[in-house]
């Protein structure tokens, strides 16, 4: 059976990675959702063990030091970690995964080699848009947003890094091309289950 692709999701908090994500899911086979660790508070409606595996500062330390992710990092003040048991076991199932991770993390796994992923960078139309959506999602106190703005700036700056990159404007069209992003790397050629060229009967 042919491994799974990687799929590494970037953005600014706010941008809409979430809502995109959740669409494309939804609308596309094959695709599962690597559950980060992480030491942030849950935000109203989330639920443990399917948006994040919420956990205590020690335990998330006591993962870390034992080698349990494929990458770590520390985001907005809170720590953030992708287990690497999960990720590998998909993939070796044959099933995509996304991960929906910072730029730092994004970094480790691309300088890592260990996995050929399609680094997805999404970005929000401007800084004036991305402010609106966040304070319009009223998840966020008005500092977490200042420091969320503040980040943005730095992590637009590292997209430059990915193969791929999404303006986020209308979300019609944002889907769209998030699905075809997805539909076109299955489709690359290297991911012939065999790794042999096609010969067709007859040729
Ligand atoms: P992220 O996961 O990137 O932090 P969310 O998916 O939570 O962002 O989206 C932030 C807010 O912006 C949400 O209220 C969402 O409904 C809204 N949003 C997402 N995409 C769009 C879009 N294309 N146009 C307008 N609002 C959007
Ligand atoms: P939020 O707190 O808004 O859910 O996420 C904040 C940021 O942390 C987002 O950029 C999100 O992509 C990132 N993030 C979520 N999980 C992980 C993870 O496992 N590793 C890293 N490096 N970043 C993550």
């Amino acid at each position: 059976m042919a491994q799974g692709r990687l799929f590494i999701f970037s953005a600014p908090s706010g941008a809409g990675k979430t809502t995109l994500l959740k669409r494309v899911m939804a609308e596309l086979d094959n695709l599962a959702f690597s559950v980060s660790h992480t030491t942030r508070a849950p935000r109203a409606g989330e639920v443990d063990g399917v948006d994040y595996h919420f956990v205590s500062q020690e335990r998330f330390a006591a993962m870390r030091d034992q080698g349990a992710f494929l990458e770590w990092a520390e985001v907005h003040g809170n720590f953030y970690g992708t287990s690497r048991e999960a990720v590998l076991a998909q993939l070796a199932q044959g099933v995509d995964v996304i991960l929906d991770i910072d730029v730092q993390g994004a970094a480790i796994v691309r300088a890592s080699q260990l996995i050929d992923g399609a680094f997805v960078f999404i970005s929000p139309p401007s800084l004036a848009e991305l402010e609106r959506r966040l304070r319009g999602r009223k998840t966020d106190s008005d500092e977490t947003i200042g420091l969320r703005l503040r980040n943005a700036a730095k992590e637009m700056r590292a997209a430059v890094e990915y193969d791929y990159l999404l303006l986020n404007d209308q979300l019609e069209e944002a889907v769209t091309v998030l699905k075809a992003v997805v539909l076109a790397e299955r489709s690359r050629a290297h991911r012939l289950p065999s790794g042999q060229p096609i010969v067709l009967e007859g040729l």
